[in-house]
C-alpha cells in the first residue's frame, strides 16, 4: 500500500514562477523547482496543466523562478496563487523589476531569482515537467528560503470557524473555503488540488 501521508513528508520550497506572452505577464506559485545538473546549470519545474503559466511556458520556452522566503507575506501567495492569469492581470498595481530575458521577477519576500530557457518538455498527464537551462541568477537577500511546511504552519491564515455555521470545507493546501457539501470531483479553484485535500471544518 501507499500511505498518502508518506508523500507529505517530502520537503519542498515555494517559488513564484513567472512568464510572459507578448504583452501579457503571468505568474503562479509552485513548490517544485529543483536543480538537476550543475554543468551546465539546469533546473526543473513541473506545473499543473490547469495553470495558465504551464501553457505560457510551453509556448514561449522561458521562465523565471523567484525563491520565496520566510518573510514573504500572505499577500504574495494570494496575488500569484489564488487566481488565474487567464482572467486577471496578476501584476496589476505592482512595480516588479525585469530580468535580462524581459520577464518579471519578484524582489520582495524572496532571496534569489533564476531565469531559464526551456531545453526539455516532458508530459506527465496532469503535469508538465520543464527542464530549463539557467541564463541568469541573482541573490536578492540573505533571508531563509521558505519551506512548504513553514508556509502551512506560519504564513497561511488559520480558518475562522463559528460553531453555528453550516457545512464548510477548507483546502489544506491553500486555505480556500467551500460552503456546503463538497462534490467528490471538486477541484480547488485556487491551487487546483482535488477534493481529497479538503478537510471539513464545520457542519
Ligand atoms: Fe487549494
Amino acid at each position: 500500500m501507499i500511505e498518502k501521508e508518506a508523500l507529505y513528508k517530502i520537503t519542498y520550497g515555494l517559488f513564484v514562477l513567472t512568464t510572459k506572452d507578448g504583452e501579457k505577464d503571468n505568474g503562479c506559485i509552485v513548490n517544485t523547482v529543483a536543480m538537476i545538473t550543475d554543468n551546465p546549470k539546469r533546473i526543473t519545474v513541473y506545473v499543473n496543466k490547469n495553470n495558465y503559466t504551464e501553457e505560457l511556458i510551453r509556448k514561449t520556452g522561458v521562465f523565471n523562478a523567484s525563491v520565496l522566503t520566510e518573510k514573504a507575506t500572505f499577500s504574495i501567495f494570494e496575488r500569484f496563487g489564488f487566481s488565474s492569469g487567464r482572467d486577471t492581470d496578476k501584476f496589476a498595481g505592482t512595480a516588479y523589476p525585469r530580468s535580462e530575458n524581459g520577464l518579471y521577477y519578484v524582489d520582495n519576500g524572496t532571496n534569489a531569482f533564476l531565469s531559464a530557457k526551456v531545453v526539455g518538455v516532458h508530459d506527465y498527464g496532469t503535469h508538465t515537467l520543464f527542464v530549463g537551462e539557467v541564463t541568469e541568477g541573482k541573490v536578492l537577500s540573505q533571508d531563509k528560503s521558505v519551506s512548504y511546511e513553514y508556509y502551512l504552519s506560519e504564513i497561511k491564515p488559520k480558518p475562522q470557524v463559528k460553531p453555528s455555521e453550516g457545512e464548510k470545507w477548507v483546502c489544506k493546501i491553500c486555505g480556500y473555503t467551500y460552503e456546503g457539501p463538497l462534490p467528490e470531483d471538486f477541484i480547488c479553484p485556487w491551487c487546483k488540488h482535488p477534493a481529497e485535500d479538503f478537510e471539513k471544518v464545520s457542519g
